[in-house]
């Protein structure tokens, strides 16, 4: 297949700031697709180059782009490596890289008269054929939806008062999406009201999530207890924690700025992990310790034994090779996954094939600075994700996720076969 045009463009995100967005044609057929930007970021993401770098590095390779004959997406993606030459994709930068390749996937995908998310486990088989083996067909071809992690109390980096703590989520515990989607703003709907009553006033942070006038890392979820009891919702919501403890890391001093007047080691912090998981029992754990703690969170991931599914973000940055390391060391049970970490979409697959193969479970995330893409729910179905982690169930650039998940379960009766 060869491109007619591609185009690249320049549209704000849900902070209004500038990211990238691609618009490709051929066969008579257009699609789009655009990437979201991250706050937080891990130290050994792909490079990311300002919109308007990338507007520069792409009228250098459009000709070669719009030249070549392209029979499946991994050889499109092979392209751009080859085009960029570096490994964290320094020269073109992993935002234009993925921007291309989601569109590719999607002209793919319409091209061939198949669901994105169908595309994208033909590219999987593609790159692993054994994955037909019957072994790998009843995990990766399941029909369930993913869990939906709501971020509904935003700290850290992603709000402008509150804990040092990043995201505070429920997770309903349901195996219809529609139901966990009513559940999310149910309960969405009862703590902005305890939030009026107590607080008087409802701020929202980067991911839609409410801001909290306390400091106290364990208020929301004091908070969340109390609702949930409330409303006799024991058995049906569980909790989570995106701690994203780089963001309150000391690097010289090797100590953790979790309150106001005193740092803690990473002991210490230990500590508060096991009576926070004690008495909250939460599902899943991410990022407890900064981004090169490899023993800490080996230490961690041996105390919870799965019970609590320790989750890697900035320590794998959805890169294939660490998260190697990190099965070999056991310092993981789940893995975030963002196709914006590692800049192309062929290499997120051969991440999710490995977490698939060795037992690792699959969180999908958006990040904290969105568009109204959905491509990550597709890729969240096609993975046959454990999570998918899309912000406040309220904001349209979250809610386009939560919602294609919805479409895809509602039609997947209509789907006879698998691919
Ligand atoms: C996260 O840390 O999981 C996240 C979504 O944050 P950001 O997009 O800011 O990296
Ligand atoms: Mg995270």
């Amino acid at each position: 297949m060869r491109l007619g045009d591609v185009e690249i463009q320049v549209v704000l995100d849900s902070r209004k700031q500038e990211t990238l967005a691609a618009v490709m044609r051929s066969g008579g057929e257009q699609v789009s697709s655009s990437v979201p930007q991250g706050k937080s970021k891990g130290e050994r993401e792909a490079y990311s180059v300002s919109p308007r770098e990338a507007l520069e590095h792409f009228s250098s390779i459009k000709t070669a782009l719009l030249k070549k004959e392209f029979n499946c997406l991994e050889e499109f993606d092979n392209f751009l490596l080859h085009l960029d030459g570096t490994k964290d994709k320094h020269n073109l930068g992993g935002n234009l890289l993925l921007v291309l390749s989601q569109t590719f996937a999607r002209l793919l995908a319409k091209l061939k008269r198949k669901e994105l998310w169908q595309l994208l486990r033909e590219e999987m088989i593609r790159i692993a054929p054994d994955l037909r083996r019957r072994f790998y067909w009843r995990k990766f071809f399941k029909k369930e939806a993913p869990l939906f992690l709501f971020n509904l109390i935003n700290g850290g980096e992603h709000a402008v008062y509150g804990p040092k703590f990043q995201e505070y989520l429920i997770v309903p515990v349901l195996n219809n999406p529609c139901d966990s989607l009513a559940l999310g703003k149910f309960f969405f709907s009862k703590l902005k009201q305890y939030f009026w009553d107590e607080y008087k006033k409802q701020d929202f942070g980067d991911e839609g999530g409410l801001l909290i006038p306390e400091s106290f890392y364990e208020k929301p979820l004091e908070i969340y207890s109390v609702i949930r009891e409330k409303l006799h919702l024991k058995n049906k919501v569980r909790f989570a924690l995106d701690v994203a403890a780089s963001t309150f890391y000391d690097k010289q001093r090797k100590v953790y700025y979790l309150f106001p007047s005193k740092v803690i080691s990473a002991k210490e912090l230990l500590e508060v992990y096991r009576e926070i998981i004690a008495r909250y029992n939460l599902i899943s754990l991410e990022d407890p310790f900064e981004e090169n703690a490899w023993e800490d969170f080996s230490k961690i991931t041996s105390f919870c034994r799965r019970k609590t599914v320790i989750i890697g973000d900035d320590l794998i940055v959805t890169n294939p090779t660490l998260l190697q390391r990190a099965v070999a060391e056991k310092a993981i049970t789940g893995v975030i996954v963002k196709p914006t970490q590692i800049g192309t979409v062929t290499e997120t697959l051969k991440t999710i094939i490995l977490a698939q193969r060795k037992r690792i479970k699959i969180i999908v995330s958006h990040r904290s600075g969105e568009t109204t893409d959905n491509f990550i729910a597709d890729l969240a179905w096609a993975a046959g994700a454990w999570g998918l982690k899309a912000g406040a169930p309220q904001p349209e650039e979250r809610m386009v996720k939560y919602n294609r998940i919805i479409e895809i379960y509602k039609k997947q009766a209509e789907f006879k076969i698998l691919l």
